[in-house]
């Protein structure tokens, strides 16, 4: 099977997904965000899909993948298609799937969307680079040929995307209503490879939700401003758009963002309490959660690239 001619892969029912990344035990937030985009697919009768999005390939933690799906089926999740029980649309490991993003990036290439950039942060920052949501932005400085400073860095380039061509992008969050994002404010052009050779969240995640034939992303609040850049390149591509649904964030007691490194926050130590997988469903639907209008939501620091 493969997907290096971009076809998404048709489908008759609504189909959601959950995209962890293995890089340590799920979180209850995690495990908030996962339950309600499968309870949503399972209401409709749809498809759920479990990908690991594993392309951060240094912050994968071995054996994290094999822990977190014990974890979603003891808490009762299940998935139609996934790294585990195949399907049609795979692979469904994103280390697996290499050459679709080539092919992806190919084509964005061949149109003329693509630039390479030698920018760091630095850079940017002493060019006096106006700042957006997510750091300085990239207004294409070197979309006319690598800046004169770095010709020919020792690290290699990044892979720009021209979104300052069509920067605005519109869509309509079912939680959290209309959505207006100019592109040149938030971000400028976006990465989608790295100079050190690994694919962007911001690419990989779009060309999967589109070929997987994704029609409704449930998925943290913190990712509300990867969704215009993801729209942005499944648009030029010609891709088909899914419906988005962003949820609030899990607090804590004391009011901050739930926290991966925080061992109270995990299923891991529930599960040694003595739970049972309802009362654990329970007590993660009931966790005290930020509205979207907190401005904190806004501020939380973007931990994908
Ligand atoms: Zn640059």
């Amino acid at each position: 099977m493969t997907h290096s001619s971009l076809e998404p892969i048709l489908r008759d029912r609504p189909v959601g997904r959950y995209a962890p990344s293995p890089t340590g035990d799920l979180h209850l937030g995690n495990l908030r965000t996962a339950l309600v985009a499968w309870q949503s697919i399972r209401r409709q009768g749809g498809i759920f899909i479990l990908r690991i999005e594993d392309i951060d390939r240094p912050r994968t933690v071995p054996g994290a993948e094999e822990r977190m799906i014990e974890d979603l089926r003891w808490l009762g999740m299940d998935w139609d298609e996934g790294p585990d029980v195949g399907g049609p649309a795979g692979p469904y490991r994103q280390s697996d799937r290499d050459e679709i993003y080539e092919a992806a990036l190919a084509r964005l290439k061949a149109a003329g969307l693509t630039y390479p950039c030698t920018c760091s942060r630095r850079d940017l920052r002493e060019a006096s680079a106006p700042h957006g949501e997510e750091g300085p932005v990239h207004l294409g400085d070197c979309r006319n040929g690598i800046r004169g400073a770095n010709p020919k860095p020792r690290n290699g380039a990044s892979t720009r995307f021209r979104a300052g061509l069509d920067p605005v992008v519109e869509f309509n969050d079912r939680r959290q209503g209309p959505q207006r994002f100019d592109l040149n404010r938030l971000c400028g052009d976006f990465v989608i490879r790295r100079r050190d050779g690994l694919w962007a969240y911001q690419l990989a995640c779009a060309i999967d939700d589109a070929l997987m034939g994704i029609t409704e992303v449930v998925r943290g609040g913190d990712l509300l401003t990867s969704t215009p850049r993801q729209i942005a390149l499944m648009r030029v591509l010609g891709l088909p758009i899914p419906e988005y649904e962003h949820i609030e964030l899990v607090m804590d007691d004391e009011g901050r963002r739930m926290c991966k490194r925080d061992g109270s926050c995990s299923l891991r130590s529930l599960r040694a309490k003595g739970l049972t997988p309802a009362e654990t469903r329970e007590l993660i639907m009931k966790q005290p959660i930020l509205n979207h209008g907190d401005t904190e939501t806004q501020r939380i620091e973007h931990k994908k690239f």
